[in-house]
């Protein structure tokens, strides 16, 4: 049976009379789900290479259309040089840019970075403030960054919402949302509590890895037998006579 939970509120009971959504799972398959993703990886991370808050806030700001490994190319080299603001505003725009030239973007990314390190030592004593409105005032910081931020840092259990959480949340059958952020607003009413921190990285590395875009990975998901878009396999060819 299918369940009609009301979406905006956490931990709502099903009901229904005041569906905004339905959820193809029911709340005990949810929790199998998550179950299962904690047993596989109990402490996710994320895989953009980082050492302090400010390098977090700037990998994840370079890495908006960009695979984490370009990023952490760049920002190997980048933070080499630089990995404070100080040292980011003195380094200057065009050896900034000349460092992450290897990635999309990269010539706004880089002005960006210096008006942010800037705006940190002019009005936050050279720290990244850790609270989500004065984060996304930083340039190149909107919200998904300002979440996977304070996510990664344990501020505050955000579900950043890219493209891999954006598919994998739908195919789960978890979300039915058409933005980012009414996909973000459905995970949170419905992901259990213990498991909402730890769910933003679950769903990245299994959109990554299994749920892939294209010809997602069926046959060794572990969520294959909750999935309601798990791909069918091939009818059994009939039995022909020689
Ligand atoms: S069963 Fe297939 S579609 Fe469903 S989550 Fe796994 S890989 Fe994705």
């Amino acid at each position: 049976m299918r369940l009609i939970w009301v979406g905006h509120r956490r931990g709502a009971t099903p009901s229904r009379s005041h569906a905004t959504w339905e959820l193809t799972l029911t709340p005990t398959q949810i929790r199998t789900l998550f179950s299962r993703f904690e047993a596989a990886d109990p402490s996710p991370k994320t895989e953009l290479s980082y050492t302090s808050p400010y390098t977090l806030v700037v990998a994840v700001a370079l890495s908006a259309q960009a695979t984490d490994v370009s990023v952490n190319k760049a920002t190997a080299r980048l933070f080499a040089l630089a990995d404070t603001p100080e040292a980011m505003v003195a380094l200057g725009l065009e050896q900034v840019t000349d460092q992450i030239r290897t990635i999309g973007l990269f010539r706004n990314k880089a002005k960006n970075v210096i008006a942010l390190s800037q705006i940190l030592l002019d009005r936050h004593g050279g720290e990244v403030p850790l609270e989500r409105e004065a984060l996304q005032a930083l340039p190149g910081v909107g919200r998904k960054t300002a979440s996977v931020v304070l996510n990664e840092l344990g501020v505050e259990a955000a579900v950043a919402v890219d493209t891999h959480v954006f598919r994998v949340a739908h195919r789960l059958g978890l979300s039915k949302g058409k933005t980012p952020d009414a996909v973000e607003k459905q995970l949170k009413a419905v992901i259990p509590k213990p498991w909402l921190q730890r769910a933003h990285h679950w769903l990245i590395l299994h959109g990554r890895y299994v749920c892939v875009a294209r010809n997602p990975k069926c046959d060794i998901c572990p969520m294959a037998d909750l999935c309601p878009s798990r791909a069918k396999p091939p009818p059994a060819r009939p039995k022909t006579r020689a």
